[in-house]
């Protein structure tokens, strides 16, 4: 009785989470990043990323929000691929990134080579924001920590009084990550806990579309990435943190 009862408890707290996150995508969301008011200047942004599904496995809350508000989205992925992902993946940069690298765990990446080519891009295209993965990479995956790293050292190194500014992706713990909208909560509130403004919790607001564009990953849309996507608390949630230089 005790664990139907719990079962019952689990299965309305998903629900309920559920419906929060769909109640934030029809309303337009209140976060506060990037967010000026109504002057709110369009930003040119460069999401950096490892593998050519990252950006739909860890960053879909944040490029639908970026995309809701009418942000320049650019994709930026440091290895090779056979999907270009969403729409602004761009392919001669898949191409510039995987002449010098191979993903893989073992193959650490040269962090002055991605702070080079981070850097060319956010000239090319007039880069002022970076978001990219923290020190742990979401899954941990080496190469997640170094595009973090190689980022970090741009911010350290290149900066030479220009404006640009870095945020990275929490990564929540074992725990937090396979509790799929449930997290929405937790994040919400640590994120309000945080006074200084230097945290966000963005919810999804479109499932179907991060869906859709996991699914365009044809080669790699298997039983255990569809059980991630579904289950994962990266689908409904990031929490972004700028990066102090
Ligand atoms: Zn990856």
């Amino acid at each position: 009785m005790t664990w139907i009862a719990l079962i019952l408890a689990v299965l309305l707290l998903w629900f309920a989470s559920l419906c929060k996150v769909f109640l934030e995508s029809m309303s337009s969301s209140k976060s506060a990043f990037l967010n000026d008011g109504a002057s709110s200047r369009r930003r040119n942004v460069l999401v950096v990323i490892a593998h050519p599904d990252d950006e739909s496995m860890f960053f879909a809350p944040v490029i639908n929000y970026l995309t809701s508000r009418h942000h320049n989205v650019h994709i930026l992925c440091m290895s090779t691929g056979n999907a270009d992902g969403m729409g602004s993946v761009r392919k001669e940069e898949l191409q510039l990134a995987s002449v010098v690298l191979k993903d893989g765990f073992g193959n650490v990446w040269n962090w002055d080579l991605l702070a080079s080519i981070i850097n060319d891009e956010t000239r090319t295209h007039s880069i002022d924001l970076i978001i990219t993965f923290d020190n742990y990479g979401i899954s941990g995956h080496c190469n997640h920590c170094d595009v973090h790293q190689g980022v970090r050292k741009l911010m350290h190194d290149a900066l030479g009084g220009r404006h640009l500014e870095a945020w990275e992706i929490i990564s929540p713990n074992i725990v937090r990550k396979y509790i799929g909208p449930v997290d929405i909560w937790l994040s919400i509130m640590l994120s309000r806990l945080d006074k200084d403004g230097l945290s966000h919790c963005l919810l999804n607001l479109d499932l179907r579309k991060s869906y859709a564009a996991m699914a365009q990953h044809s080669s790699q849309w298997v039983w255990f990435r569809k059980f991630f996507v579904t289950f994962s608390s990266c689908t409904y949630v990031s929490t972004l943190k700028k990066i102090a230089v």
